[in-house]
């Protein structure tokens, strides 16, 4: 019989664990042929979440936790349950919030196992019930990401989708501790079928992605898939010199030929100083972003720590 893992992270999710789990059963019982497991990761959650998910692990043995000592994020939950779950034949991965419509799941493992398929993914169909102001930014972003990257990212693309353990395997063995799971599963490739998925509202209680998490999100997205915003570095210097040479010589020529009003050309030598600051600072900066990430990955610190679970090792 073949196995399939469902992961699902959890951070404050106890107003609608219960109704996940019904829905789960009622999708997953009639699908005799597979042997469900549902792995639960709860992510250094507030609330009662841990205590929901020690009761299902008590009343039904296909449910697994993995309790983070604290919260770690959506991608260390995603990463701490695939690593897990590998063992499966399938492994899906499923957000605790039923915006992801479990009724799905029996067509997703249907492509791998009888289409051939080694991802089937849901991807978004409209925007609708977004802040106008996250659609926005967000619409960017994929944008300049798709510009600037090696990667083409599906900016509909969500993290709700079944794989074949080989895709498992590969997404397991990039070793990157800032993980950016859209850019990384567009990156392994395979064949993917694709589920066009209604919007919808959360069961219960709130999205957990504050705006400013979103931003540090996108600027790992961006950052971990190009090398870009340095090469921006040269030809910004290159285009600075240009100007230099040009505004140099315009200089000498007026020195010599008229009488210049003194105070005009401190406005001017004024104004080029903020400007030239203004450059060498900010792409400072974007060194500094790349000089981060390469000292969070050397220091090599696992990208998250449990502190409970009810899987042997
Ligand atoms: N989540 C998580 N850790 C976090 C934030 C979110 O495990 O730090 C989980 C959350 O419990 C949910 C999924 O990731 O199952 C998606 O989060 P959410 O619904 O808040 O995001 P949205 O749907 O608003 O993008
Ligand atoms: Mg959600």
């Amino acid at each position: 019989m073949k196995t399939v893992s469902l992961i699902i992270p959890c951070y404050n999710e106890a107003d609608v664990l219960e109704l996940l789990k019904k829905e789960l059963n009622r999708v997953c019982d009639p699908l005799k042929e597979y042997q469900f497991e549902f792995v639960f990761v709860n992510d250094g959650s507030k609330d009662t979440t841990l205590d929901i998910l020690k009761d299902f692990a008590q009343r039904d043995s296909r449910c697994k936790f993995i309790s983070f000592s604290r919260n770690f994020g959506k991608e260390a939950a995603m990463l701490a349950g695939m690593q897990y779950a590998v063992h499966a034949d399938y492994v899906g991965i499923i957000d605790a919030d039923l915006q992801h419509s479990p009724d799905l799941i029996p067509e997703m493992i249907d492509a791998c196992e009888k289409e051939g398929y080694d991802v089937a993914a849901a991807r978004r169909s409209d925007r609708e019930g977004e802040e106008a102001l996250k659609s926005a930014l967000s619409n960017t972003f994929y944008k300049v990401i798709n510009k600037v990257s090696e990667i083409q990212i599906n900016d509909s693309a969500q993290d709700f989708r079944i794989m074949k353990q080989k895709v498992v395997l590969s997404i397991l063995s990039m070793p990157e501790r800032i993980r950016f799971s859209k850019g990384i599963f567009t990156w392994v490739g395979f064949h993917t079928k694709w589920f066009s998925h209604e919007n919808r509202e959360r069961a219960a209680g709130e999205t957990k992605w504050s705006l400013r998490k979103l931003a540090k999100y996108a600027i790992d997205g961006i950052l971990g898939y190009t090398s870009s915003p340095l090469r921006i570095a040269l030809w910004l210097g290159v285009l600075m010199l240009l100007i230099g040479v040009g505004v140099g010589i315009y200089a000498i020529v007026r020195c010599f030929s008229f009488d210049e009003l003194l105070m005009e050309s401190f406005v001017m030598l004024y104004s080029i100083l903020f400007l030239l600051m203004g450059i060498v600072l900010s792409l400072l900066g974007v060194l500094g972003e790349y000089l981060a990430r390469v000292y969070t990955e050397v220091k090599g610190r696992p990208v998250y720590i449990i502190s409970e679970s009810n899987i042997k090792q």
